[in-house]
C-alpha cells in the first residue's frame, strides 16, 4: 500500500519536474510542490513576505509526505545528472532576512529546498543568467492605500503608503524606507536607470477595484539616484562646473 502510494507520488513529482525543467532550464522543490498542487501562490507570497514562520506552515500536506516528494525530486535529478546549485531565498521585506522552509529547520531538509537543479546542456551564459536571477534580492512592494484605514504596527500612524510585514502593515519611515521618493511610471528609461542607481528601491502598487488586481504605479528610489538619472538623460540641467 505504502509502496503503491510512493510510486504514484513519484509519477507526479517526475512529470512536474520534467515540465518545469523543459520550460525554464532548471527546477526547484518550490516549483515542483507548486506544480503538484501542494503549494498555492497565496501561501508562497505570504511566505516570501515573512508572514508565516516557514513555508511548511502554509502547506496542508503532512510533513512526511513533503519529505517523500523532496527526496523523489533529488533522486530523479541525480539520476538525470542535473547540476545542483544552492540558492538563498530572501524575504521581500526591507531587512531581507533568509527565509526558512521547514517546520523542523533541519539543515539537510532546508538544503533540499534551496537546491536548484540545472540542465547540463545549458551554456555558461545561460547558467550565469539563471544564477543571477535566482540570487537577485526580491523586489520590495509598497502598497498605495486607497483609504488610510490601516495602522502602523510600530508607531500606530497611518498614511498613503504601507509595506506589509509579519506583524502587520508598517509605515515607510518605521520600515526604514522614509528617505525614498516616488517616481511615477511612464518613462521606462528613467525608471530603469534610477532603480539601478538606488541601492534600496521598491515597487509601488495600488489595488484597482475595477480590475480586481494590484497595478503598478511607479517606484520609490533614493532622491540622489533619481537626480543622477535625470541628469544623465538631460531631463534637468547638468550641475554647473565648480568655480576655479
Ligand atoms: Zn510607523
Amino acid at each position: 500500500m505504502k509502496l503503491e502510494r510512493e510510486h504514484k507520488l513519484r509519477g507526479r513529482v517526475v512529470a512536474a519536474a520534467e515540465a518545469v525543467l523543459a520550460d525554464q532550464g532548471y527546477v526547484s522543490a518550490i516549483d515542483v510542490l507548486g506544480a503538484i498542487g501542494w503549494l498555492d501562490t497565496t501561501t508562497l507570497k505570504r511566505w516570501q513576505q515573512s508572514r508565516i514562520p516557514c513555508l511548511e506552515a502554509g502547506i496542508q500536506t503532512r510533513e512526511e509526505r513533503i519529505a517523500e516528494a523532496l527526496h523523489l525530486l533529488r533522486d530523479w535529478a541525480t539520476e538525470k545528472h542535473l547540476a545542483p546549485s544552492e540558492t538563498e531565498y530572501l524575504a521581500k521585506t526591507p531587512a531581507r532576512t533568509p527565509l526558512r522552509f521547514s517546520t523542523s529547520g533541519d539543515a539537510a531538509r532546508e538544503g533540499l529546498y534551496r537546491t536548484h537543479w540545472l540542465r547540463q546542456d545549458l551554456s555558461d551564459k545561460q547558467v550565469k543568467r539563471i544564477k543571477a536571477a535566482s540570487s537577485r534580492p526580491p523586489e520590495l512592494v509598497v502598497v498605495q492605500s486607497l483609504k488610510s484605514d490601516w495602522t502602523c504596527h510600530r508607531c500606530s500612524g497611518s498614511g498613503d503608503l504601507l509595506i506589509m510585514e509579519e506583524p502587520g502593515p508598517s509605515c515607510l519611515p518605521c520600515a526604514g524606507l522614509g528617505a525614498l521618493v516616488f517616481l511615477a511610471a511612464g518613462n521606462a528609461t528613467l525608471s530603469r536607470r534610477a532603480k539601478a542607481k538606488s541601492e534600496v528601491h521598491a515597487v509601488v502598487v495600488r489595488f484597482s477595484r475595477a480590475r480586481k488586481r494590484y497595478e503598478r504605479q511607479g517606484l520609490l528610489v533614493h532622491p540622489a539616484a533619481l537626480h543622477e538619472a535625470e541628469r544623465e538623460l538631460g531631463l534637468i540641467p547638468t550641475d554647473p562646473p565648480s568655480p576655479p
